[in-house]
C-alpha cells in the first residue's frame, strides 16, 4: 500500500500556542489542520445529543471522555484531505488516547506520528490566555491586547471569550493537563518527539518545526516553502 504522510501531533497546554503553530503549519506543508477542541465545539453550536453533553464538561473545565474524542477524530482522519499527512491539535490528551491512535494509525497507511511538544511556564499561560478571544463565526482564536480590534478580520464579527476560556475553568483544564502530561511525554519519547520553548517567538518555533520536520522526511526543500501570514492580530 502507498505510505500517507506524517501525522503530526502538537502537544502543549491550552494557550501553549498550538493553534497559532497548527495554522502556520497547515499553510506552510499545505495539509489540514484538525483541532479535536474545534470539532467538539461544532458539535456544541449544532446541540447535538452529543454537543450538549460536551457542552457541560467544557463548561465545568472538565475533558471530554476518550472514547468521543478517539472516535471524531479516528472519522476525521480518515477523510480524503488527510491522506497526504495531517496536523492534529489537542490530541492525544491522555495516554489512553495516545495508544489509541498508535493502533490506529498502525492500521493504517499513515507514517509513525512526529510529536511537537510545546512547553511552558504555567503563570505565561495564564497571562496568555486572559486576552484570548474567539470568531463566533469562523472559530479562529486571537490575542487582543489594548487598542485592538474586538473584531474579527476576516468576518467583523465580533470576538468572545470561550467558555474554557472563562479562568476557573483554565485553571481547572490546566490541573488535568498536567495529571495526564508525563504520562503521554513518557509514551512518545524516543520516537519522533521534539521539545520546544513555547515562550519563544511564533515565528522562531515554526522554523524550528519545519527544520525538524525536515529532517525526519530526508527533504528538507518539501518543508522549506515560506510560511503564509497567519490570522493572529499580533504574535
Ligand atoms: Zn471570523
Amino acid at each position: 500500500m502507498q505510505r500517507q504522510g506524517h501525522i503530526i501531533i502538537l502537544l502543549g497546554p491550552p494557550g501553549a500556542g498550538k493553534g497559532t503553530q497548527a495554522d502556520r503549519l497547515s499553510s506552510s506543508l499545505g495539509i489540514p489542520s484538525i483541532s479535536t477542541g474545534e470539532m467538539l465545539r461544532q458539535e456544541c453550536r449544532s446541540n447535538s445529543a452529543i454537543g450538549l453533553q460536551v457542552k457541560s464538561l467544557l463548561d465545568a473545565g472538565q475533558l471530554v471522555k476518550d472514547e468521543l474524542i478517539q472516535e471524531v477524530v479516528a472519522l476525521r482522519l480518515m477523510q480524503p484531505d488527510c491522506a497526504q499527512g495531517c496536523i492534529v491539535d489537542g490530541f492525544p490528551r491522555t495516554a489512553a488516547q495516545a495508544r489509541f491512535l498508535d493502533k490506529f494509525l498502525a492500521g493504517s497507511a499513515f507514517c509513525p506520528p512526529i510529536v511537537f511538544d510545546l512547553a511552558i511556564e504555567p503563570e505565561i499561560l495564564i497571562h496568555r490566555l486572559s486576552s484570548r478571544r474567539q470568531c463566533p463565526t469562523c472559530a479562529r482564536t486571537f490575542q487582543v491586547v489594548n487598542g485592538a480590534s474586538n473584531r474579527c478580520p476576516h468576518d467583523e464579527a465580533e470576538l468572545v471569550v470561550r467558555s474554557d476560556d472563562q479562568p476557573a475553568a483554565i485553571r481547572r483544564r490546566l490541573e488535568v493537563y498536567a495529571e495526564n502530561t508525563s504520562e503521554i511525554v513518557r509514551f512518545y519519547q524516543n520516537r519522533g518527539y521534539h521539545k520546544l520553548d513555547a515562550s519563544q517567538p511564533v515565528e522562531l518555533i515554526s522554523q524550528k518545526v519545519l527544520r525538524a520536520l525536515g529532517a525526519a522526511a530526508g527533504s528538507p526543500g518539501d518543508f522549506a516553502r515560506p510560511l503564509a501570514a497567519t490570522h493572529q492580530l499580533y504574535a
